[in-house]
């Protein structure tokens, strides 16, 4: 498929890149790595005029802060975030989800910030509208939605796929956001709409600038599990995340989040699950049967919902066990 044309544009600063981005509107758009908006132009899913690309700005190495929560720039490479001592040391979670992404050479182009703000994926949205299908879908600004067509015009289940985000939500993580007025500061969360056709909050000039992960307390412990079809270069069917703290009995959990991806039009919580696990004794099957029918999996890549709920009980029975074994200092 050959790319149509564009105009690109390679500023010095993420200043000068906002700058751009507001002068040209929605028509623009950003390129860190590329390894998702290319993709993603060469099927026209997406036909900004103007790409602003940020490969001429150095990022900053991750660091910690006075009050102890460390920053990471959002250009950072994934590669390097694998790599950074002070993440492997500090936030090996963050570490692990990372080298899940895709490939090594998906890696050491894809960026922090590009990874977030990914496009949601379906089967029939991530290649040429006119290759299998006659009419392009409501996303596309057409009549129909292929695999759910009794959907509203205005629904699109369109599925968000990060394997980074569940992370950084669970870690209750902030973004530092730079637009054409300055900085503004947003709750991790807070970055998804849950639409499926407009996923995130960012204005069309804004940009990413900065994560920041605040320190974890005493007797925590974490659980990752991305199911995949090949086990490698591979999209998740079902990402899932648990983060806990222990209180001194070593027994009793103080709180607990769990975040799952790959499942919906964002990232998605069962947050009753959660508050059922507030000061007391885990039983890791009974949670993740009630996790499991509390979310509503969206369907996607020819995994059916009954699939992803069996998917999600069993795996986060499992991942709830390595996280608690891990306040405990198990593993
Ligand atoms: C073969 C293949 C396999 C993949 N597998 C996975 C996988 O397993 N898991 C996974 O999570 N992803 C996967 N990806 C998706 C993607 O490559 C990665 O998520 C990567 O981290 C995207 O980063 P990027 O810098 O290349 O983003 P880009 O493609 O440059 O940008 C993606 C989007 O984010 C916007 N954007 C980029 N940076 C910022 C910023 N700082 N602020 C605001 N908006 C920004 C861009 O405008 C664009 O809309 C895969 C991609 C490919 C091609
Ligand atoms: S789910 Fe969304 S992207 Fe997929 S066909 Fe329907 S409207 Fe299009």
């Amino acid at each position: 498929m050959i790319l149509y044309d564009f105009e690109y544009e390679r500023p010095g600063s993420l200043k000068e890149a906002t700058a751009l981005l507001n002068e040209t509107g929605g028509d623009a758009q950003l390129l860190a790595g590329g390894t998702d908006l290319m993709p993603n132009m060469r099927v026209e899913v997406v036909t900004p005029s103007l790409l602003v690309s940020v490969s001429g700005i150095e990022p900053a190495a991750p660091e910690k802060c006075a009050d102890g929560s460390i920053r990471i720039d959002s250009l950072t490479k994934l590669s390097d975030l694998v790599d950074a001592e002070l993440i492997q040391n500090e936030l090996p979670m963050l570490a692990e989800a990372a080298h899940t992404v895709a490939s090594n050479q998906v890696r050491v182009m894809g960026t922090l910030g590009g990874n977030l703000c990914q496009e949601t994926r379906c089967l029939y949205y991530n290649q040429k509208h006119d290759y299998q299908f006659v009419e392009p879908c409501y996303k596309r600004g057409g009549d129909c939605c292929y695999p759910f067509p009794g959907n509203d015009r205005d629904v699109c289940w369109a599925v968000y796929m990060s394997d980074i985000a569940p992370v950084l939500i669970a870690l209750d993580a902030k973004l530092e956001i730079l637009g054409p007025d300055g900085t503004r500061e947003i709750a991790m969360a807070d970055l998804y709409t849950g639409d499926g056709m407009n996923p995130f909050t960012l204005g069309t000039a804004e940009i990413i600038q900065a994560i920041f992960v605040p320190p974890v307390p005493e007797r925590f412990g974490w659980g990752y599990h991305k199911t995949t079809v090949r086990g490698g270069l591979d999209f998740g069917t079902a990402i899932i995340v648990i983060v806990l703290q222990l209180a001194e009995d070593g027994e009793t959990c103080c709180w607990a989040k769990i975040v799952y991806s790959a499942v919906g039009q964002g990232p998605l919580r069962p947050t009753t699950t959660e508050l059922s696990m507030e000061d007391a004794v885990l039983d890791p099957a009974l949670i993740a049967v009630a996790a499991s029918q509390e979310i509503s999996p969206l369907p996607h890549h020819g995994f059916n919902k009954g699939f992803l709920r069996e998917n999600i009980r069993v795996y986060t029975e499992r991942t709830l066990v390595s996280a608690i074994e891990c306040a405990q200092g198990k593993i």
